[in-house]
């Protein structure tokens, strides 16, 4: 066994050396440092092919960034208790640091772990790192959680600024010997992908460098004009940096001061940096949500919605998976979910209120579609994300009011470029319009038995606006009537 000392700092959704305190903090101690990866049964558990796909391609990616700081990545598969405490014995260290997390599944986990260690005569220290604000932190001024963004939000500008991002550690103390370790590749994250893979993976963005790289280019480029582009599906006018806030390569405070810095050089940049920096606070929002209301990942989050008769997976849910309704904006952003693994904001909410109101549709069907295919996959994010548009959630979109994606594509589509973008058959049907190539790659990226080309006539729609729209007004009305003394939908109307 080596010499009883160094520290284990146990990655998990903190794919990154720069602003990483665990890191830092077991660095600073000047004794060696075993930089870990377990795969247990909870993280086995989430996200679905894409979602575990793409951690796979960020664990490659970590492991050359440790190997340039002088250091590398164990690897290994098991229950995460017994893995630690087998990798202490291994390399003779005394503590564990990590990253603290807080769905319900990892908090379960994590607090076995820590009293599982400290059993085992090891040091345990959990830290900060994945939000701007810890859920347990901020409290509504009769000490409760928050349901409602915007106290929320104001509650974030009272609080203590986020600390300053760290700097990533520029060498990492070694031990004299490395413990074993699997490889990525025998983990198997990615089977689940099977085409998709080869299509994705030209639009992630995958790594620190490459987050900090584009951070910097929004900032420069587009931060200034975000309050205005942001709900643009036709523009690059948002950060798209959710793959990497999802998996920890960018630090949320990075993010947060990057738009300070720039409103503070720049007053012209304020105005979209307070709604970029919004948006931030939205991510933790979420995040409390989750941390004070677990139930809001399965069940109805209020729960008079129990009793609407939602429709379950259904022939219209499958049209819509595959961005077949007839309904373009709807199946451009379907497809644009499959081919890149992300969906603009705008049509997150759009396709999740079509699915649940004109279609009528369980929010968890779509939940657990989007689960599979997203790589920004979070599951506080996806979440609260549904639950808004369904109407079941806190805060959330009242069910009575539908967006009308006809409305919707001429005011954030105007010129049809997004629509023309990811969906071929419907812009072949148009003289006026070309195919645009990253649609096309849709039929490369789908399972062969759904057997669709982009040959295929573009369909009818599965049901009229109009009616889609009265059926979920009328089931919507009949359940308001059965609890009139418990209003079904939040007071407060955000989007
Ligand atoms: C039905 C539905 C499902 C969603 N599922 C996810 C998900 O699984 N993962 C995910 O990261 N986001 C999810 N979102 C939120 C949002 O759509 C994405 O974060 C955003 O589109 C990512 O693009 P961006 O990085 O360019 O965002 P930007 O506009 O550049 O925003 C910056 C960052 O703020 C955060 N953010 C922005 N909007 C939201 C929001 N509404 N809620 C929470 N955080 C937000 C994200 O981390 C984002 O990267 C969902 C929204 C809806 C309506």
């Amino acid at each position: 066994m080596a010499e009883p000392n160094g520290t284990l700092v146990w990655f998990r959704r903190d794919l990154r050396l720069g602003d990483h305190e665990a890191l830092s903090a077991a660095c600073a101690r000047r004794e060696p440092v075993i930089p870990v990866f377990v795969l247990d049964p909870v993280l086995e558990d989430m996200g679905g092919a894409a979602a575990q796909w793409r951690w796979s391609i960020g664990l490659d990616r970590l492991s050359l960034s440790l190997r340039a700081a002088g250091s590398r990545l164990i690897i290994r598969r098991g229950e995460a208790l017994e893995t630690l405490k087998k990798l202490a014995a291994e390399t003779g260290a005394r503590r564990i640091h990590w990253s603290r997390l807080y769905d319900p599944e990892s908090i379960e986990r994590d607090t076995a772990v820590k009293s599982g260690l400290k059993a085992a005569g090891l040091e345990a220290e959990s830290f900060e790192g994945h939000l701007l604000h810890e859920p347990f932190k901020l409290k509504t001024k009769t000490g409760g959680y928050f349901k409602v963004y915007t106290p929320f939000w104001r509650a974030c500008l009272a609080a203590n600024a986020p600390e300053q991002p760290l700097p990533a550690p520029a060498k990492i103390p070694a031990p004299e010997t490395w413990p074993a370790s699997d490889t990525v590749e025998s983990l198997g994250l990615e089977r689940a992908m099977n085409r998709g893979a080869a299509v994705v993976k030209d639009f992630a963005r995958v790594g620190e460098t490459a987050a900090r790289d584009r951070l910097d280019a929004f900032i420069d480029a587009s931060v200034a004009s975000y309050h205005d582009d942001r709900d643009r599906t036709d523009r690059d006018g948002t950060s798209k940096l959710s793959e990497n806030l999802a998996l920890g390569e960018l630090s949320p405070r990075a993010a947060w001061h990057a738009a300070e810095a720039a409103a503070a050089r720049d007053p012209k940049a304020a105005a979209g940096a307070e709604v970029f920096r919004k948006e931030l606070v939205w991510r933790d929002f979420a995040w409390h949500l989750l941390y004070h209301t677990p139930h809001i990942a399965t069940q109805n989050w209020r729960d008079q919605w129990d009793a609407f008769p939602w429709r379950a997976d259904n022939d219209d849910a499958e049209a819509w998976r595959r961005g077949r309704t007839g309904q373009p904006f709807i199946d451009a952003a379907m497809r644009e979910l499959y081919v890149t693994g992300t969906m603009h904001n705008r049509t997150r909410m759009l396709t999740a209120s079509f699915l649940t109101k004109h279609l009528m549709t369980d929010w968890r069907v779509g939940e657990a579609w989007f689960r599979d295919c997203l790589i920004d996959w979070d599951p506080a994010s996806n979440a609260m994300g549904w639950q808004w548009a369904a109407g079941s959630g806190p805060d959330a979109a009242p069910f009575f009011r539908i967006f009308n994606p006809e409305t919707q594509s001429a005011k954030f589509d105007p010129a049809g470029d997004y629509v023309n973008r990811w969906l071929p058959e419907y812009a072949a049907s148009d003289l006026s319009r070309s195919a645009h190539h990253d649609g096309l790659k849709f039929f490369d990226a789908c399972p062969r038995s759904w057997s669709m080309s982009s040959q295929d006539a573009y369909p009818d729609l599965i049901i009229s606006l109009a009616s889609g729209r009265q059926r979920a007004l009328n089931a919507y009305a009949d359940i308001a009537k059965q609890s009139p003394s418990k209003p079904i939908v939040s007071k407060e109307i955000i989007s």
